[in-house]
């Protein structure tokens, strides 16, 4: 962080800095005719119950097509979309498509199946309901099969103008889910109060469950605390059996990771979605505990 932070000072002495300068500044432009030039595209990733081994939902996760770097992720281009701005049209665009996406699928037959969208901070303070409601009238399909995930972090920068926006979301009948949590230092008096459905928690303590005490005990903490609150749970990032495992054990309602599927297009998607056979996780996965 020093190192940075001194490079930055000295940027101005060095020309490879400011070709680093003027490579951000072709970026940028190049975002800002991302939605226009049509560039961006969604993948999906399935979220599987545990009790029944169906996929529950399916998460919409934003790529971008660049026409010099390829396909390349949210974690190249969100923040520098959220500093700039870009995030509402791009945040806009991202729920339009979910939903156009959403019908495509309804149409072709297969069984309706709730999306989530990711919102950023950004895009949550200015009309998000205004937004969401304008978009859920043009494109159709009931309420409910759209999620809006909005990070812990989010929710709490100003909990008590999140209360009201949740509240006016909820009213619409979307469903709403707290993403990363764990992470972002809740304010369990206004959690309690949050018209939400559903906790989604963060992969980072997913990742060591079978080797990290803690991360177990965050765990069961959290599960148990979303049950109280009579909120589903979802875990983030299962990539191994033996999570998988101590997940089931705890009483985890649903998880979502490579285990299952990665993020995939829509067509792919559409193909779990016809051909996925659902058999209960712990039937599926007969594993002995991890120790
Ligand atoms: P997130 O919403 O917490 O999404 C989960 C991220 O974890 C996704 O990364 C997903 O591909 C990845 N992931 C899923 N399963 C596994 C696993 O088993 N192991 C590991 N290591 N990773 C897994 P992705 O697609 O790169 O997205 C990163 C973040 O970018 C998202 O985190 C979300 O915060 C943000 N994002 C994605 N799409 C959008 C969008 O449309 N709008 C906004 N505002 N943010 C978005
Ligand atoms: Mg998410
Ligand atoms: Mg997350
Ligand atoms: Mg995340």
């Amino acid at each position: 962080r020093a190192a940075s932070s001194r490079a930055e000072r000295y940027a101005f002495y060095r020309p490879e800095l400011n070709q680093g300068a003027h490579e951000r500044f072709k970026f940028e432009s190049a975002l800002r005719h991302a939605v226009g030039r049509d560039e961006l595209v969604l993948h999906y990733q399935p979220q599987v119950s545990m009790a029944s081994g169906a996929i529950i939902g399916v998460e919409a996760l934003v790529r971008w097509q660049h026409p010099e770097l390829g396909l390349i992720g949210p974690g190249c281009f969100i923040a520098l979309a959220e500093e700039t701005g870009l995030i509402l049209p791009i945040g806009e665009w991202v729920l339009r498509r979910a939903r156009e996406q959403s019908r495509a699928w309804q149409r072709a037959g297969l069984a309706p199946v709730p999306v989530a969208v990711n919102l950023s901070a950004r895009q949550f303070s200015t009309d998000i309901a205004a937004t969401v409601a304008r978009i859920l009238a043009d494109t159709g399909l009931e309420p409910q099969l759209l999620e809006l995930e909005l990070t812990e972090s989010a929710s709490m920068e100003d909990p008590q103008q999140s209360f009201l926006i949740l509240r006016q979301l909820k009213d619409m009948g979307v469903r709403l889910a707290i993403d990363d949590f764990g992470t972002g230092c809740s304010n369990l008096s206004y959690l309690k109060r949050f018209p939400v459905d559903k906790l989604k928690l963060d992969q980072s303590f997913v990742r060591d469950l079978t080797t990290d005490a803690d991360d177990l005990s965050i765990a069961r903490a959290v599960i148990a605390m979303a049950h109280g609150l009579r909120l589903t749970v979802i875990a983030e990032g299962v990539e191994t059996a033996g999570q998988l495992a101590l997940l089931l054990d705890n009483g985890c309602d649903e998880m979502q990771g490579y285990l299952f599927s990665r993020p995939i297009d829509a067509t792919a998607c559409a193909r779990l979605l016809r051909d996925h056979v659902a058999i209960p996780v712990a039937a599926a996965f007969p594993l002995p505990l991890a120790e």
